[in-house]
């Protein structure tokens, strides 16, 4: 097989660490900054940084059509934290979920817990000024809970996470996108 070419969402946020853990499973990372770096590539990350920050680099650079695009075309799209928060409701819209932010409250800015997501199996989630889930609609399949609430869903082709798998080692959830064509993670 080609090797795929994964684009990192790289308007703010951690592009080096996606794409260590893209390399690791085979995977060629490209920045994506533009609408014309997101034609040619096999999927997307979109990663945690600050969705705010994130939102206004999308608005300026006129991504938000093309990210729809994007994910219509059924390519795998990750969101991991803040790639999450920027794919719901209240923001792009491509994931029928709304986030809460910032979730687990300020005295908790960052703390690591195992999850046991869906076809994946247990893996230990860094979780950074995470958000979680407040509701999904009917075509999201939870994933994963942690304290009863999703953080961890997927609508057909997009994966969204509210921890960071690419700062541990375990490489399942990026695998996902280069494997399984947006299916089930398995
Ligand atoms: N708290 C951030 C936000 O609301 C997300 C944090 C992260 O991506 N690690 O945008």
């Amino acid at each position: 097989m080609n090797r795929p070419t994964v684009g990192v969402l790289a308007l703010q946020g951690d592009f080096e660490a996606h794409a260590k853990a893209l390399a690791d499973v085979g995977a060629e990372a490209r920045t994506v900054r533009t609408r014309e770096q997101l034609e040619g590539i096999d999927a997307l990350v979109i990663p945690g940084g600050e969705s705010t920050t994130m939102t206004l680099g999308v608005e300026s650079e006129g991504l938000a059509e093309p990210l729809r695009d994007f994910v219509a075309s059924g390519r795998p799209v990750l969101g991991t934290c803040a790639g999450l928060i920027l794919l719901d409701r209240d923001h792009l819209g491509l994931l029928d979920v709304t986030a809460r932010r910032n979730a687990f409250g300020r005295q908790l800015q960052s703390f690591e817990a195992d999850v046991d997501l869906t076809g994946l199996g247990t893996l230990r989630g860094v979780f950074i000024r995470a958000p979680w889930i407040e509701s999904v609609g009917d075509g999201v399949e939870v994933l994963a809970e942690l304290d009863g609430h999703p953080i961890a869903v997927r609508q057909s082709n997009i994966l969204a996470v509210a921890f960071h798998p690419e700062l541990t080692d375990d490489r399942r959830v990026h695998r996902w996108v280069v494997t399984t064509n947006g299916g089930p993670p398995q």
